[in-house]
């Protein structure tokens, strides 16, 4: 297994800066193109779910602490299509943002200083997940959340965050998807082989 399978993806030519990238990186799990998915059974997901700190390492995985990753992945995704232009959500590609957010999953924490951070309640793959979505809510304040977009072309739909400086970027590649194209390509054998 390599060091990291997601998060130094050299292939991402687009990456979100800080814990924003994990959430690009769980979206990014499923190629909407070619439909490959990463998180699409148990045994496959672990690693990559370790390493977006989604589990804990020594932790077991169950089908519905996965069902629930990939509900809020599906969910994020409406999100980021929202942020490119696209028609904002509606509450059933919500909903699994909203049912996990019903859970008391988080907690608050103070420190010797005075600085209050919003953690994990527990271990759980569902309080990590609360955790992650923590990132987004940041990021929204910061104002790079709306810069994590979904590529233009509707066969793509790739997570990327836009620099360009006018922030009016629409596409995953500079080269309108085809590099791209051909580097999943190449993942998808490399992945094949492994
Ligand atoms: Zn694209």
């Amino acid at each position: 297994m390599p060091a990291t399978l997601v998060l130094d993806d050299p292939d991402e030519t687009k990456p979100a800066p800080g814990p924003l990238r994990r959430v690009q990186a769980l979206i990014n799990t499923l190629d909407r193109e070619t439909n490959d998915d990463q998180l699409a059974d148990r045994e496959g997901a672990p690693p990559l779910l370790v390493e977006l700190g989604l589990l804990s390492p020594d932790a077991r995985l169950d089908g519905s602490d996965l069902d629930a990753v990939t509900g809020v992945r599906e969910a994020l995704h409406a999100l980021v299509l929202h942020n490119a232009g696209g028609p904002r959500p509606d509450a059933r590609a919500l909903r699994p943002i909203r049912d996990l957010g019903d859970h008391a999953l988080l907690r608050v924490r103070l420190d010797a200083s005075g600085a209050v951070a919003v953690a994990p309640a527990d271990d759980s793959v569902r309080a990590r997940l609360a955790g992650l979505l923590t990132v987004v809510s940041e990021a929204q304040r910061a104002g790079t959340w709306e810069l994590l977009k979904a590529c233009a072309n509707d066969e793509c739909l790739w997570a990327f965050y836009d620099r360009s400086r006018n922030h009016g970027g629409t596409w995953c590649d500079m080269s309108g998807c085809g590099n791209k194209l051909k580097n999943r390509e190449f993942r998808a054998r490399r992945r094949s082989t492994r």
